[in-house]
Order: structure tokens, then sequence, then C-alpha cells
């Protein structure tokens, strides 16, 4: 891994710029180094930093995560601090609908595995410093982006303020959900404000996990447990910004009533609690992906409510499948960033990030309705589907990032 150095190379050259080397934008690069193109990663943030993203949140990995990860040799990296989901539980609190989804049942060790953010942001790090023909460039923020003929030049400004530019075939937006690449290129996204946020802290229940993910619907919010290593728990509980403002305000022992009273007694007792992290919630959803040599993918192109855990899940599967393409585009002498290269990358992508937007955003507003009525049919719900093997099974391969046509690092192929 190279840094570049502004005063010393002020016009570097590579096949794909990537803007935003966080979560997807890291595992993108990793996949291209290791596949031998030429990769710059541009951060706002010092790479001996942790971006903002890279925090304590829990993070539930799917199985066709895990598998992509496995195949980018960043599972050893990872493995140490990701703890196995053997079932999921859902149920509505005050009702008896319920439904479980099994690893047993789905023929699979686990149906996904959670880890922390931070810990996923290391494993990163580490598969990043192994690839030399990777330039990093950070703390660097890119301040214009310009197609011409044959390429696209990103113009960058480091800490000290020095610009210089960047020129390469194809450049990717990577930078989150504020992405500024996005509003450069000119790309509208719709937005929606969920008037929620998500609180999330790591929680140590009176009884072991067993490796059960729990997701509880109730009138006050709706509450994620998640097996963490060591017996712990990662907490994501989400409901009105106002209300979670006031549990934020509680201390340690008002804060596990009030879980212990939503939650209930299935681990037991909720004893302690770590710091918490609050996040306002809403949907970004770029109306088109891509311009004239450019694409944006993970969190710039879709961000997500966390309630089906699937934002990052969705943007590494962006990742894998633009290497994919890259890697024939270029085995093939094409262009990386002519049209024909984006537009076989949309086609891939397209049922994907459009099914799993819908589906989530469909869940984060029917079971944020607080009617006595909704929340009796919603248990209808839940347990007509636990009656029903064939939808059960169907939720359960797309949870697990296995529906639909497996890219070739899902299926353990390079890319
Ligand atoms: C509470 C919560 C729980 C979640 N749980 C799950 C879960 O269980 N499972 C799951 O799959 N997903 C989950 N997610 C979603 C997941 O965290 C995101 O989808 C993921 O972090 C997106 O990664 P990204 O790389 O696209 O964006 P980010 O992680 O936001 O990274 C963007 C990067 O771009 C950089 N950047 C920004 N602007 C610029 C700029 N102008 N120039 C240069 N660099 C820039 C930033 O420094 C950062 O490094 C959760 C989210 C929340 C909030």
């Amino acid at each position: 891994m190279k840094r570049a150095n502004a005063r010393s190379t002020p016009a570097i050259d590579v096949d794909v710029l990537i803007i935003g080397g966080g979560l997807v934008g890291a595992s993108l690069a990793c996949a291209l180094a290791g596949a031998s193109l030429r990769v710059g990663v541009v951060d706002a943030v010092p790479m001996d930093k942790e971006p903002a993203s890279h925090d304590d949140r829990s993070l539930a990995l799917s199985l066709g995560s895990k598998r992509i990860l496995d195949t980018l040799g960043l599972w050893s990296h990872l493995i140490h601090a990701a703890s196995p989901i053997r079932e999921v539980h859902v149920s509505e609190r005050g009702q008896f609908g319920a439904t479980r989804f099994r690893a047993q049942d789905e023929g699979v060790p686990a149906l996904g595995y959670v880890t922390k953010a931070r810990a996923l942001g290391e494993a990163l790090r580490a598969g990043l410093a192994q690839h030399r023909q990777l330039t990093l460039m950070s703390p660097t923020r890119v301040v214009g982006v310009f197609a011409e003929d044959g390429g696209i030049r990103a113009g960058l400004r480091n800490a000290a303020a020095a610009v210089h530019t960047v020129r390469a075939q194809l450049l990717v937006a990577a930078d989150g959900a504020r992405s500024t690449v996005r509003d450069l290129l000119g790309l509208a996204a719709v937005e929606h404000n969920y008037g929620e946020n998500a609180i999330a802290a790591q929680v140590t229940p009176s009884v072991d996990h067993r490796g059960v993910a729990y997701e509880r619907f109730s009138s006050r919010g709706t509450v994620a447990l998640l097996p963490l290593n060591e017996g712990q728990c990662g907490l994501i509980w989400t409901l009105p910004s106002a209300a979670a403002e006031m549990l934020l305000d509680l201390d340690e022992a008002a804060f596990l009533e009030a879980l212990n009273q939503v939650f209930g007694s299935r681990l037991g007792r909720l004893v302690r609690v770590g710091p918490r992290v609050e996040y306002p919630l809403r949907l970004v959803s770029a109306s088109v992906h891509v311009a004239a040599r450019a694409v944006v993918i993970g969190n710039a192109a879709h961000t997500l409510h966390p309630i089906a855990a699937q934002g990052f899940n969705l943007g590494l599967r962006d990742a894998a499948a633009l290497a994919e393409v890259l890697v024939a585009a270029r085995r093939s002498g094409q262009d990386l960033g002519s049209a024909a290269v984006l537009r076989r990358y949309l086609d891939l992508r397209r049922d994907d990030q459009r099914s799993v937007t819908l589906f989530t955003d469909t869940l984060a507003r029917v079971f944020s309705i607080r009617s006595q009525w909704v929340s009796g049919l919603r248990s209808l719900g839940l347990l007509g589907t636990d009656l029903l093997p064939c939808l059960k099974h169907a939720l359960a391969r797309r949870a697990m990032g296995l529906a639909g046509r497996q890219l070739r690092l899902s299926r353990g192929l390079p890319p």
C-alpha cells in the first residue's frame, strides 16, 4: 500500500479511484487490488483514525457476506471477533405470534455472524495494507470531478489544503449517506426521514444467548439483541426521536429497567449496558446510480433503516458485483469506465437493490405503526410466516444473502 504525497506526485494515474474508504469502499479496494488493478482510495478521515461508521455498533453479517469476506482473505482477520447466529426469533410484545428462523432448518452452520463495525474496519485495514498496488490518500477530500475523453479526473484537497488531481478510467463514489460525489455528479437522491432514532449499545444478559438473535416489536419501539462474543449482546433499539432522547437521558439502572420491560425475560434480565450511541434514521436512495465514468455504491447509493440489518450486506454485494464486472472488462481489454461496463453492473445489481430497499422500507414503516389493531395483524403475520415453511425458507435465503444469482466472490471464486 502506497501513501500519496501531493507535493511529490502532482498527477496520479489509476485504473479505479474510490472516494470513501469506509466499510464498502475498502471492501471494493481489497477485491480490485487483489485482482491486480491499480486502485486509488481517498478518505476524508486519516487512515490511522477510524471513520465515524467504524464504531461499536453491532453489525449482523449475512452468510453471503461472510463468504465474500472469506474469499477476499478478510475473514481470518475477523473470525476472532465474530459470533455465529444459530437462530433468529422475531416477536411482537403482548401478542402470541412469533417466527423462528433456524440455521439447522436451512442446512447451514449459521444464518450469519455478528461483529462490531470497528472490528470489520480493522480487518479491512489489515486487508488494504497487504496490497502494494493500492494508493491511499487521506485525510483528503474530493472537490471536483470532470469526465473527459478516455478518463475522469478528480480534484482532491489534502489536509495541508494542497489540491492535486487523480486520473482514472472509473470513479466510484463510496462516500456514505451524505455523498459529496453523488452531488458533484448531479445524481438526485430520494430521502425520507423516519422520525426515529436508533440507540446502539452493548448489553449483558443474565442468561447465555446461545447464538439466538432476537427482534421484538412493541408499542415502545423495536428492540434487536444480537449475539456477540463472551455472552454479550449488541442492542439496536429504534424508536421515535423524542422517546429516544428521553431514554438517553436516563441513568444506567433506569435505562435497563425500561429495556427489560420492552424486551421481556427471554434472556433472563439485562443487567449491564455500555455506552449508548444514537443514530437518526432515514432512507436515502439515489435515483440513478451511474454517470459518465462514475458509479455510486454502498450507503451513497442506498442508506437503509437498520430494522432488517441489510445496509452493509447490500453494499458489500455492490462491491462484489462491481469487482466482478471490472475484472471481466479488464480481461477482455475493455475500457473500465465505458457505458457498456457500467450497464452490466446496473443489470447485475438492479433487482437486489430494489427488493432489499423496498422490503426494508416497508418493514420500517409497518412496524412503526403503534396501534393495537395493527399490532394484532402483525402478530398474525408472524404466526402465518412461522407456519409456512416455503415462505420462511424464501425469507431466510434473502436475509442470508443467498437469493438469486450468486456473485463469483460469494461462490469462493476470485472476481
Ligand atoms: C445503528 C445501525 C446499525 C446497523 N446495523 C447493520 C447490520 O446489522 N447489518 C448491516 O449490513 N448493516 C447495518 N448498518 C448499516 C451499515 O452500517 C452501513 O450500511 C455501512 O456502514 C455503509 O458503509 P459505506 O462504506 O457505504 O459508508 P460509510 O461507512 O459511511 O463510509 C463512508 C466513507 O466515506 C468517507 N467520506 C465521506 N465523505 C467523504 C468525502 N467528501 N471525501 C472523502 N471521503 C469521504 C468517510 O470518512 C467514510 O470512511 C447499520 C447502521 C446503523 C446506523
